[in-house]
């Protein structure tokens, strides 16, 4: 029996996790749950899986949950408030398996944590990844963690990578990835019509059910472009072996592509149970819930280049990492603001691309060899791009 932290549990990654875990009680024991604000989802679940603590990051809602919790058959549960508590939870004994499912620069410290703590480390928090870097893929290194990819395309290639291969080293017969993307809601919309699209359009996505964040991502392909560089950091790859492929109807979630001329591909219906199963079961496999694929429903499969006019954002992450440096947490930190304030209608999808490059324009790619700067070059990258924003909107 594995006892498993879910960090981020009240969100699509979250709920879904706990979905599958539910599936297997005499293999998974819930440990931890946590939770930003929705404490109404947080105490559903705690009766659903009465985890033995969770944690309330905002302390006004944590105040709240405590009171919500007297009287209830989960009154004796431990309940911890402030983001703090988020490492402590992820590195507790009674802890083997760690979800990463924050959203954001949020996730960074409590999945780092627990990729020191040796954990198993279930990475969906791809922002975390991207922002740290080398850091994190030697805390992994050195503490002997395992490392298992959500992102349900790293974990198709993960999937189809040789026999044994573990995260973070070389696949020496593997040429190149092939990292699908559906393109997004905006795959076709004329370039003139970008400008005026609305929140409520861009985080409906056509193939995936996810938290608005990722969705807008999706929407920009910044998600790709964030993907390309987890996949070069997770597998170990340059840049130009990662090719980006638009594949509108996601039943192929990713390939790798071998020396000998053999395309691996994963494949799948588009429910992120399936790579959450085959992580929490790794190296077997079990139930994820997830509906079998009807391989006759697919009736054609299409594959296109990406258009880097269309998607700017893809071309500021190839820009980013091959730059390197802090320019990765640059890009991830800018996208953060920049999408936060497309969502609240403070500027244009459009915009979200002129935000992140002017802030990339402003910063040099500085080494990121510390902790201490990541999380500098992030402050900074969201100062200016605050500012870049004012000077937008005025
Ligand atoms: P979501 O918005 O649905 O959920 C986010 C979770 O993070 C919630 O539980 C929320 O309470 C928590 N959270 C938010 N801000 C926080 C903060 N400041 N401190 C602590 N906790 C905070 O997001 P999601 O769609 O579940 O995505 C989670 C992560 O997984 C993202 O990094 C995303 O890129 C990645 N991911 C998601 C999907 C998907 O299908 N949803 C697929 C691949 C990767
Ligand atoms: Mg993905």
């Amino acid at each position: 029996m594995k006892g498993i932290c879910i960090l981020g549990a009240t969100g699509s990654i979250g709920v879904s996790t706990l979905d599958v875990v539910g599936r297997h009680p005499t293999l998974y024991k819930v440990v931890a749950l946590t939770a930003n604000t929705n404490i109404d989802t947080l105490f559903e679940q705690c009766l659903a899986h009465r985890p033995q603590v969770v944690v309330v990051v905002n302390e006004a809602k944590a105040a709240a949950f405590k009171s919500q919790l007297v009287g209830t058959a989960i009154a004796d549960m431990e309940v911890l408030a402030g983001a703090e508590a988020l490492s402590q939870v992820a590195t507790m004994p009674e802890v083997d398996s760690v979800m990463a499912a924050i959203v954001g620069a949020a996730g960074l410290l409590p999945t780092l944590a627990a990729a020191q703590a040796g954990k198993t480390v279930l990475l969906a928090n791809k922002e975390a990844l991207v922002m740290s870097g080398d850091i994190f893929m030697q805390a992994v290194a050195q503490s002997g963690a395992l490392l298992l990819p959500i992102d349900s395309e790293h974990n198709a290639i993960f999937q189809c990578m040789p026999a044994g291969y573990q995260t973070g080293s070389r696949a020496v017969t593997a040429r190149r990835i092939l990292l699908t993307a559906s393109g997004g809601p905006f795959r076709q919309m004329p370039l003139d019509q970008l400008p005026s699209v609305t929140p409520a359009q861009a985080v409906a996505h056509p193939n995936w059910d996810m938290g608005k964040k990722i969705s807008v991502d999706s929407a920009t392909m910044m998600n790709k472009g964030l993907e390309m560089i987890e996949a070069c950091l997770l597998f170990n790859m340059q840049p130009e072996q990662i090719q980006v492929v638009i594949h509108p109807q996601s039943v192929i979630h990713s390939m790798v592509d071998y020396v000998d001329g053999t395309v691996l591909a994963q494949m799948g219906n588009p429910d992120m149970r399936i790579p959450i199963a085959h992580a929490l079961a790794s190296p077997d496999r079990f139930d994820s819930g997830a509906e079998p694929l009807n391989i006759f429903s697919v009736r054609y499969m299409d594959f296109e280049e990406p258009n880097f006019e269309r998607f700017p954002c893809l071309r500021l992450a190839y820009r980013a990492i091959g730059a390197g440096g802090i320019m990765p947490t640059t890009l991830n930190a800018a996208n953060e603001i920049a999408v936060e304030a497309f969502l609240n209608e403070l500027i244009r999808f459009t915009d979200i691309p002129i935000v992140i490059e002017r802030c990339m324009d402003a910063v040099a790619a500085t080494p990121a060899d510390s902790l201490e700067l990541i999380l500098q070059a992030d402050q900074h990258a969201r100062a200016l791009a605050h500012e870049i924003i004012s000077g937008l909107t005025q």
